[in-house]
């Protein structure tokens, strides 16, 4: 929609364009600034499971939005299971629809949501103005939280999950399978990741990591087939979820504006976990912002960065080892230390744990490539 050129422009001292993990996180941290924070869809629009690691602290905050959690997890191939118990941390899988609208829900009384899209943003220094539905805003600082463009031809995890009632009650409901690798290898590093909600509730999704997209019914295909091989007949189909999730260095809508969430690289390169990084990112520059301090903090290291390109470009190099390097990865620690590992807070005793265990040629050869 056109702006309203003669219509007066509503002053305000925070922007967040995009209202989802990052922007509304970001916007239910501020109290006392005028803030307006511009999404365009409805939480029930984007209901997905978003999983972390977290302590018992964050089980609290997180509430109800938390639909499953679990003390032990695993990882499946041929040969063998690597099965985590942990006392630390829990894997718990949010409803996303319920967590945004929880933070909706706290958003001060000098912040406005719009549900609506930005337009015809113009940057000037930190801020800059907009327009939403017809109406001129100019804000002291902007936060744009719109996702990144992705590289045609860069590694992606790409899934597409079901969540389904089942016929039979489930016989295992305490541990999340994090990858069963038992699947069709073909294409491309690829795993089942199942959540069992409960007995008759289960989310499976048919992962890969890879450069190029499949066909939808491909990733039906290796759900049906692993529900087969596992003996669960669906009752019903609840819920669908399909995604994409850059492993790469991605391209910001708009350069010239201050970014957040994923757009400001806040996604784990090596495992598309971004939940947590999001949390610390918001937490902090919420603190900043109450004291006046705008920058967006860096929350993954340079160094995690680079150590995750490198092994990003081992399972673009050399995919077949991809298995052996997710099973070796998680062989190589105990509960406590594959959750810091995936939260990106790894101890330098469980980094060198892991890199001992990786094959040693494919790396030195992406290390001095
Ligand atoms: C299906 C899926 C499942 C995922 N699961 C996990 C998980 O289990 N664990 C994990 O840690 N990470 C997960 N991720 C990765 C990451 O946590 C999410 O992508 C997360 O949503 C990123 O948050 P964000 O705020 O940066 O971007 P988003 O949540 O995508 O928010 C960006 C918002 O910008 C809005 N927008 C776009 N254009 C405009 C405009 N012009 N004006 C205003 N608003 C606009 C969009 O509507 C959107 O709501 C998942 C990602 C996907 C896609």
């Amino acid at each position: 929609m056109l702006p309203n050129q003669s219509a007066k422009v509503i002053e305000t001292d925070i922007a967040i364009i995009g209202g989802g993990s990052a922007g509304i996180s970001l916007a239910a941290k501020l109290k006392h600034q005028t803030t307006v924070v511009i999404e365009p869809k409805q939480p029930d629009e984007r209901d997905v499971s978003w999983a972390l690691w977290a302590k018992d602290d964050q089980l609290q905050e997180l509430g109800s939005a938390i639909k499953g959690c679990w003390k032990q997890w695993r990882l499946v191939d041929h040969q063998r299971e690597i099965l985590h118990n942990s006392d630390d941390y829990h894997y718990i899988s949010l409803s996303s629809a319920d967590y945004l609208r929880n933070r909706e829900s706290q958003l001060a009384p000098s912040t406005k949501l719009i549900r609506d899209y930005a337009e015809h943003i113009q940057s000037s220094g930190c801020g800059g103005n907009f327009s939403v539905s017809g109406q001129r805003y100019h804000a002291q600082h902007i936060y744009d939280s719109r996702p990144p463009k992705m590289d045609k031809n860069g590694l992606k995890q790409h899934f597409l999950g079901i969540e389904i009632r089942t016929k039979q009650p489930l016989k295992e409901t305490s541990i999340a399978t994090l990858m069963d690798f038992r699947v069709d290898q073909s294409r491309g590093l690829h795993f089942i990741y199942a959540l069992p909600f409960s007995d008759r509730s289960l989310l499976i999704e048919s992962t890969m990591i890879s450069t190029s997209l499949e066909p939808m019914d491909w990733y039906r295909t290796a759900i049906d087939q692993w529900l087969k091989d596992q003996s669960i007949e669906i009752e019903s189909i609840t819920r669908e979820e399909h995604g994409v999730i850059p492993m790469h260095e991605t391209i910001a809508e708009d350069s010239s504006l201050t970014k957040i969430g994923a757009a400001s690289g806040a996604i784990r390169l090596s495992s598309g976990y971004a939940f947590t990084t999001i949390q610390m990112q918001t937490t902090k520059l919420a603190a900043g912002i109450e004291k006046g301090q705008f920058e967006v903090p860096q929350v993954i290291s340079g160094t995690i960065n680079k150590l995750d390109n490198i092994f990003n470009r081992v399972l673009v190099a050399e995919p077949t080892l991809g298995v052996q390097l997710m099973m070796k990865t998680a062989g190589a620690l105990d509960a406590k230390g594959f959750s810091q590992f995936m939260l990106g807070k790894a101890t330098i005793k469980d980094w060198i744990k892991v890199i001992l265990a990786m094959p040693k040629i494919p790396f030195l050869t992406q290390v001095f490539r």
